[in-house]
């Protein structure tokens, strides 16, 4: 099969030919129609983190396509041959850890992760543990269920557990592939809304998607955010910590940060005094469940969310990693296999 793998960390990715891989017991094998291209594959290729992806990676988390074959043994499994599923970042999750049992499964204390410590959707074919995909409803377009698999779930999870209010401003700072959805969950979840980005065709498309407001990052960003009245809830897509501390600085009393882009540096200066005296809290927050990915594909099932995508090849997967870098792309490219 052809698929896209890491040859060394910071290396350009190959396109080789590669042997289909055989689904184990409680796998299954799935045909990859598409995969979003997230910002995560291109820290994960370039070996950016304090955590490093497996050897000879192939990158991809918002894996769609159809169950071509399941594994060998007798075990009922939760998904046929035939159905059309997702493979999300969370690959596995053992089910027994506290975390698991408290419904928190993506903080599992034995995780595997689709397209880092597994091989991912930048193939023909991979495969992923039965238990895991999230089947895709017939009304939801793989294309758009790609972004809606890890994109979307991310954003819609990191504002559940902020659980901005109908009376309350909630801010998305960065409206890339993730914060383009956030967005639209922050109007599902009722509040005001506030998009912040330092591209052009960015804030134009937040303008599209319906933001209440729409800040230039690249202008005076704390006297724009403070003639609103201040955020309640700031979901930070960037993997900045200046765009984390600007976020910060314009929390309300009681105010939400919700960190979800994961900057190389992995180090974030917080004021103690501000964030004592405001009530803050700082949320960390890591994709979400199966349940949190279905509730998402449902959203979209009934029109509440409008996927910005833009279709491209495998082959084309470096170019497609600086166009994403220099900001160039409209919210999400999706690799069509
Ligand atoms: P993206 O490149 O599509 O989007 C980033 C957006 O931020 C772009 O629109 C860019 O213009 C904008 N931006 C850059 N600098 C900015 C600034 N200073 N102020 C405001 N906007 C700015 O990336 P993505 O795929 O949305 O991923 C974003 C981050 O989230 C990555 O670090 C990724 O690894 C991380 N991520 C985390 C999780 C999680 O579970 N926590 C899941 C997926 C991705
Ligand atoms: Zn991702
Ligand atoms: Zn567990």
């Amino acid at each position: 099969m052809k698929a896209a793998v890491v040859p060394a960390l910071g290396e350009p990715l190959e396109i080789r030919d590669v042997p289909v891989p055989e689904p184990g017991p409680g796998q299954v094998l799935v045909r990859i129609d598409t995969c979003g291209l997230c910002h995560t594959d291109i820290h994960a290729a370039r070996g950016e983190w304090p955590a490093k992806p497996k050897d000879l990676l192939i990158p991809g988390h918002e894996g769609v396509g159809t169950v071509e074959a399941v594994g060998p043994g007798d075990a009922e499994l939760p998904v046929r041959v035939g159905q059309r599923v997702a493979l999300p970042w969370l690959g596995h999750a053992c089910g027994h850890c506290r975390a698991c049992v408290a419904g928190w499964e993506t903080y599992c204390s034995t995780p595997a992760y689709m397209g880092f410590s597994m091989d991912g959707g930048y193939a023909e074919y991979a495969v992923a543990w039965a238990s895991h995909v999230v089947p895709v409803p017939d009304t939801v377009s793989s294309r758009d269920a790609s972004p809606l698999t890890c994109a979307g779930v991310t954003t819609y999870k990191g504002l559940k557990v902020a659980a901005p209010q109908p009376g309350e401003t909630a801010m998305v700072v960065g409206i890339g592939g993730l914060g383009h959805l956030g967005l639209q969950y922050a109007r599902v979840f009722g509040s005001r809304t506030v998009a912040v980005d330092v591209h052009d065709d960015k804030l134009q498309l937040a303008q599209d998607l319906g933001a209440d407001h729409v800040v230039d990052g690249r202008g005076d960003q704390q006297a724009e955010l403070e003639a609103l009245g201040g955020v309640d809830v700031a979901l930070v897509t960037v993997p900045s910590p200046a765009a984390m501390r600007a976020a910060h600085a314009a929390l309300n009393p009681h105010g939400r940060l919700v960190l979800v882009g994961l900057p190389a540096d992995n180090r974030l200066e917080l004021p103690v005094f501000e964030t004592v005296l405001k009530g803050i809290s700082v949320i960390g927050s890591l994709v979400g469940t199966r349940n949190d990915l279905t509730d998402c594909f449902d959203l979209h099932a009934r029109g509440l969310t409008r996927v910005v995508t833009e279709p491209r090849r495998l082959e084309d997967v470096n170019a497609c990693f600086e166009e994403v870098l220099a900001g160039e792309v409209p919210a999400r490219l999706v690799f069509e296999m």
